[in-house]
């Protein structure tokens, strides 16, 4: 979502904004500008779509040489994404670009018309650049934005220029920014990905701080008064913007899953290691996420639940921020997100912290806000993912949870059955077969891509697995898409099943393979096309076509099941010439509420 770069200092700044703005559209956008200055006049150029038509607009400005700037991909909020709402806005003396959105803008914007203002676009961005603009009358420009805070309710990471002012100025609430430094520069982005080709050192905004930035110095404020700030230091790798001669990030990243599962399968060989994913001093665990992090709690919440007996909850942040919690004396509450910035994951995390609950962050992102603030933090270590749609750090994700079931179970004693941590490590090589079967995937995808509607169906675990599935064609290949639990399909929704429509069932769990039979079979009796992911070679299902994965554990039977589902959308959004890897209207990393 949304992404800021700004720059101050000797290197080009054109090709540092642009750069940055290239690092950051994995997180997805609908389209981008910058503005530069050369101390005198500032140039704003802006485009809808992709930064390389942003770029051949900039190509076209050559003989403009900037010593400073502002650049944004924006993720439209307020207002549609068109040319006259795609940042940076300027108003008056002030030009700026923002990530989020400012909730009392409309009461703003009325307020600023009755003083002559007057407004281009439907962004809540252009009314703070009017208001800040409006505060600069006989004010210094900290003691401005310091005024301009004070109205605004809603979150906001802001990079600001003000005209015949050399200052770059960077604040934010509840969005993340950081600034980064070298000898003779300052940058400010909303994420160290933007950055890291150039430094790895940085300092992180905290609420309502100002940074000025100018040339290689830079100073932060707190209430108008200057403060001291950490230095931290990144090793983020940055993104490799090679695809690995794969067509799309999506598939290489699929690929890559089973190397990056026996990186956490190996993480934890040690029994010392294993401390960190036990459980067992909780009564209760809530699981709190968004989209498919929710999902892998799903997934949890079944495995913690049936072999460490523990009660789990599963909860979406954006409703679980807002809702009465009842918490036990001994609960914990899991936060999984991705990218570590996911906004109301981080508001339920800070909720959770105010109350004093315990909490655990499952990021990707080790400088992430989760990480860094969480009491406890587990990284997936998936390494960059780019396209919008998660794939190898959710599976990390499940793998986690699902560790985290097995040595709670052990360490409680509620195993029913004989297994070793050694076993787990034959899983990536199975993972490996699974992944070189997708030509019978596509197969299956050439079937089916060419269709509007389509079902998920599965019992259990196999409907924790079926949410995922769905939710993944949605987002790469835009049919519509729905999991259902296989029993409940009947109590309604399946009079919107027809003559073809798509019906794909999970069926791996013994004990409700049975019952799920019959479900498909209901289905089938319908006219529905019914494709079958199980791990049951033999039986006879009826089901038109069948995807047979092979048998392991319980603990990590989803880890085989789910990329075939990955893979299918894969192929179907392939088929239907869809975006695949920056999908319409999806964002990476979601920092607004
Ligand atoms: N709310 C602002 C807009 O709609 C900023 C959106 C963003 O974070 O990209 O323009």
């Amino acid at each position: 979502m949304c992404g800021i770069i700004g720059y101050s200092g000797n290197r080009e700044t054109k090709e540092v904004l642009l750069n940055g703005l290239y690092a950051l559209e994995y997180r997805g956008y609908d389209s981008s500008g910058i503005a530069l200055s050369d101390g005198v006049s500032t140039k704003i150029i802006r485009s809808v779509g992709r930064v390389c038509q942003l770029e051949d607009k900039i190509r076209d400005e050559e003989n403009f040489s900037a010593n400073y700037g502002i650049a944004h991909t924006r993720w439209a909020t307020n207002g549609e994404a068109n040319l006259f709402n795609s940042h940076p806005h300027q108003v008056g003396h002030v030009t700026l670009v923002h990530n989020g959105i400012i909730e009392n803008a409309d009461f703003l914007r009325q307020k600023l018309i009755r003083k002559g203002y007057m407004f281009n676009s439907d962004t809540d961005t252009e009314v703070i650049a009017a208001l800040l603009d409006s505060k600069l009358e006989g004010n210094n420009v900290i003691s401005a934005i310091n005024m301009m805070m004070k109205e605004l309710t809603g979150s906001y990471a802001l990079g600001i220029m003000v005209e015949h002012d050399p200052n770059l100025y960077a604040v934010r609430k509840d969005s993340p920014l950081l600034i980064g430094f070298e000898d003779d520069g300052c940058f400010l982005a909303s994420d160290i990905t933007a950055i890291i080709q150039y430094t790895n050192q940085y300092i992180l905004l905290d609420h309502c701080e100002i940074a000025v930035l100018n040339q290689g110095n830079y100073q932060v404020y707190k209430n108008c008064k200057l403060i001291e700030k950490e230095v931290l230091m990144s090793d983020s790798k940055g993104i490799d913007p090679s695809k690995c001669g794969y067509e799309h990030y999506m598939l290489k990243e699929i690929m890559e899953e089973p190397i990056v599962l026996k990186q956490l399968i190996d993480r934890y060989k040690e029994e010392d290691r294993q401390k960190e994913l036990d459980l067992s001093n909780y009564q209760e665990i809530d699981i709190v996420g968004c989209g498919s992090a929710m999902y892998a709690g799903f997934i949890g919440q079944s495995l913690i639940e049936e072999y460490a007996g523990i009660k789990v909850q599963v909860y979406s942040a954006s409703e679980y921020r807002y809702k009465r919690k009842i918490y036990h004396r001994k609960t914990l509450i899991i936060l999984i997100s991705q990218s570590g910035e996911t906004a109301d994951t981080i508001a339920a995390m800070r909720e959770a912290e105010k109350i004093g609950i315990d909490t655990l962050g499952l990021v990707n992102y080790p400088d992430s806000t989760i990480a860094r603030e969480c009491r406890r933090v587990i990284l997936t270590n998936a390494g960059v993912e780019i396209a919008v749609a998660t794939t190898k750090a959710y599976i990390l994700q499940v793998c986690v949870l699902s560790l985290m079931a097995y040595v709670t179970a052990k360490n409680k004693g509620t195993l029913k059955f004989d297994i070793e941590y050694e076993e787990f490590e034959n899983v990536p090589i199975l993972l490996e077969s699974v992944l070189e079967r997708s030509y019978e995937y596509q197969a299956i995808a050439n079937q089916i891509y060419s269709k509007e509607s389509c079902f998920y169906i599965g019992r259990g675990i196999d409907y924790a697995i079926c949410m995922e599935g769905s939710l993944k064609l949605k987002e790469v290949s835009y049919i519509h898409s729905e999991a259902y639990q296989a029993g409940e399909l009947k109590h309604g929704t399946i009079s919107l099943v027809e003559e073809g429509m798509p019906v794909l069932c999970v069926i791996t769990d013994k004990r409700l393979k049975e019952k799920s039979i019959s479900n498909l079979k209901e289905v089938e009796a319908r006219g529905a096309k019914t494709i079958v992911v199980t791990t049951f070679e033999l039986d006879d299902f009826g089901g038109e076509l069948k995807i047979v994965v092979p048998v392991v554990n319980s603990f990590m039977q989803t880890i085989l099941v789910v990329p075939v589902l990955q893979l299918l959308s894969y192929y179907v959004a392939l088929n239907r010439g869809c975006d695949i890897d920056k999908p319409k209207n999806l964002a990476k990393s979601v920092t607004v509420e």
